[in-house]
């Protein structure tokens, strides 16, 4: 096979992500080198981020190994630049990225100041608001009435004169709970633009109310309208589990403790959240381990 032969097999019958492409030519080559040829069928694709084994044909079996080696090489490889990668969610479809890579998938709110604000498509303008609605549900749309319900998304109408780059037919936008500065987004919304939708504005005024800090990572970040999980280390609030979790620690300092190392050792949420805005960290927070137990549970998690 010529190299563009290779190329050209892969196109068709792999998942071709730039990032993958020089492990998925070494791959063919192994294979070819190991008397492969295209008349034995395999196939693979990606799902759920990774690269995956699909089908075969008995024929194939001589080379699994050769291709079992490099199925765990491209899914340690960012798929759109090929570095050192992980298999993440950024949003809401699973990838293999590295951090760089995942950092710029994640959704985000930015540059929210009084004239408006920028997803990653674009910068909106609060004038050009027609209508804000907020829902209760990612999937089912459950439009958001009770202050019961957590907020989870907020979806944006825009004025029929609003020019866009990327929207077309609906000048629709949506804006999610889990995006980056979610909460400074809903600090900064003008009253102007939620004076039709009161139950909105009043929960989200009770909402920004609510937060208190977290012992784990030290922001203010935990809400009991949003089950007293933390916005920034996802850990909940000792006071909150019922004893079927607590029991699995010694105590609440135990439980502090442990959570903090895993959460300071670093991670694509830890990287992440260095552009978070939303929160402010207690002035006297400190970490409840030494540098000495830090260095432990590191050289422990990388054995
Ligand atoms: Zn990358
Ligand atoms: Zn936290």
């Amino acid at each position: 096979m010529t190299s563009t032969q290779i190329d050209n097999y892969i196109f068709n019958n792999l998942p071709s992500y730039d990032g993958w492409m020089p492990l998925l030519r070494e791959l063919l080559t192994t294979l070819l080198s190991k008397g492969w040829d295209e008349t034995i069928i395999f196939t693979a694709k990606e799902k759920y981020g990774k690269f995956v084994y699909v089908i075969a044909d008995e024929k194939f079996s001589t080379f699994i190994s050769a291709f079992n080696e490099f199925e765990e090489k491209i899914n340690q490889s960012c798929m759109i630049c090929g570095d050192n990668g992980k298999q993440c969610t950024p949003g809401y479809s699973d990838q293999t990225l590295c951090l760089t890579h995942y950092i710029d998938a994640y959704p985000k709110i930015v540059n929210i100041d009084q004239f408006g604000f920028t997803t990653k498509e674009e910068r909106f303008n609060w004038s050009d608001i027609l209508e804000l609605n907020g829902f209760a549900d990612y999937r089912g749309h459950v439009e958001f009435s009770k202050k019961s319900e957590m907020l989870s998304s907020i979806y944006i109408e825009l004025k029929p004169n609003f020019s866009s780059q990327y929207l077309k037919e609906i000048a629709l936008v949506s804006l999610h709970h889990d995006d980056l500065n979610w909460i400074n987004f809903l600090k900064n919304i003008p009253s102007e633009c939620l004076k039709k939708k009161q139950d909105l504005n009043n929960y989200i005024k009770e909402l920004l109310k609510s937060f208190y800090f977290c012992d784990i990572c030290g922001f203010k970040a935990i809400s009991n309208y949003e089950f007293h999980k933390c916005s920034i280390c996802h850990n909940y609030s000792w006071e909150s589990m019922t004893e079927r979790y607590t029991r699995r620690y010694e105590n609440k300092t135990d439980y502090i403790k442990q959570n903090q190392l895993m959460y300071f050792s670093g991670g694509f949420n830890y990287e992440l959240n260095k552009l978070e805005i939303s929160f402010e960290k207690k002035p006297s927070f400190r970490r409840m381990f030494s540098n000495q137990e830090f260095k432990e549970y590191l050289d422990l998690i990388k054995s």
